[in-house]
C-alpha cells in the first residue's frame, strides 16, 4: 500500500503548554489507522493540527502534497473530513440540510443529490429522520449523520475523533459495522481516535500508541493488540 499521508516532525502547542513533541507516522491509502492514547496524550490535537485547526511546525504530506500552513478550508478541499469529538452537526436544521451543508465545497448537483441517496441508502435510519431537526435526534443518530455529512464532501481521508462517545453498545457496534463497510465501499481511508481500544483496533488494519505527545509504539493492529503494555493499559486483560 502508498502512503496517503505522511506527518514528519509534527509540534504543537496551546501557548506555553507543547501537546505534540515531534510526530512521525503515515497512514496507507485505503486503510484504517487508529490513534490510541490516554487522556490528553495528544490525540484530539493531532487530528486538529492535520485539519489546520491549530498552528503546527513540521511536515504534512497529503498525497505527496506539501499542506501543512495551508487553510483549514483548502485542507478540506483535499479530500481531508473531520469528524469532530461531540460530534458538531447542525441542531436546528434538518438531516437533509445537514447534509446539504456537508457538500458545500461542491458544485455537482447531480452528484451531491446521488450522494444524498447513496447516505440514505448507508444510514437508512437517517432516511427516516429526513425532515427532524437534528438537534432532536438520539446519540447515535447524531453520530451516523456526523459520519454521514462528512462523506457528504466525498473525502480521501476521514478523522473520527471518538465516535463511540456517550453511545450505547449496540449503537456503538452498528456505527462501527458501518464504518467498515463505508471503508471497504467508498474507499475512504480513515483516521479514528477511540477511548475505546479494544473496538478501535478490530477495525483499524495499522495502530499508533501516542504518550504525552510522543508516538511510543506503532504496527499492525494485531500486533499492538498483543503488546503486554497495550492490553494492561488499554485493553484491560
Ligand atoms: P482526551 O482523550 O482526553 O480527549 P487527547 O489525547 O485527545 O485526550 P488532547 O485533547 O489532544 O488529548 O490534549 C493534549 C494536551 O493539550 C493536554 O495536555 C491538554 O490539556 C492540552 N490541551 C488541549 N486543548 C487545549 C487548549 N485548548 N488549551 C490548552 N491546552 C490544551
Amino acid at each position: 500500500m502508498t502512503s496517503l499521508l505522511e506527518v514528519r516532525g509534527l509540534r504543537a502547542s496551546y501557548g506555553a503548554v507543547q501537546a505534540l513533541h515531534g510526530l512521525d507516522f503515515s497512514l496507507d491509502e485505503g486503510g484504517v489507522t487508529t490513534l490510541l492514547g490516554a487522556n490528553g496524550a495528544g490525540k484530539t490535537t493531532t487530528l486538529r493540527a492535520l485539519c489546520a485547526m491549530i498552528r503546527t511546525s513540521g511536515d504534512i504530506l497529503f498525497e505527496g502534497r506539501p499542506i501543512a500552513g495551508r487553510s483549514t478550508e483548502d485542507v478540506v478541499r483535499l479530500g481531508i473530513a473531520h469528524v469532530p469529538q461531540g460530534r458538531g452537526t447542525f441542531a436546528r436544521f434538518s438531516v437533509e440540510e445537514n447534509l446539504e451543508l456537508g457538500a458545500t465545497t461542491r458544485r455537482d448537483k447531480n452528484g451531491i443529490r446521488d450522494d444524498m441517496d447513496r447516505m440514505f441508502a448507508t444510514f437508512p435510519i437517517l432516511e427516516k429522520r429526513r425532515t427532524q431537526q437534528a438537534g432532536t435526534l438520539s446519540g447515535g443518530e447524531q453520530q451516523m449523520l456526523a459520519v454521514a455529512r462528512a462523506l457528504m464532501l466525498r473525502p480521501r481521508l476521514m478523522l473520527l475523533d471518538e465516535p463511540s462517545f456517550g453511545l450505547a453498545p449496540l449503537v456503538v457496534r452498528e456505527l462501527f459495522e458501518t464504518l467498515a463497510r463505508v471503508n471497504r465501499e467508498q474507499k475512504v481511508s480513515m483516521l479514528i481516535v477511540e477511548q475505546n481500544a479494544d473496538l478501535a483496533l478490530d477495525l483499524a488494519d495499522q495502530a499508533y500508541l501516542i504518550e504525552t505527545g510522543r508516538i511510543v509504539l506503532s504496527g499492525p493492529s494485531a500486533a499492538l493488540r498483543q503488546d503486554e503494555g497495550v492490553r494492561k493499559a488499554y485493553l484491560g486483560y
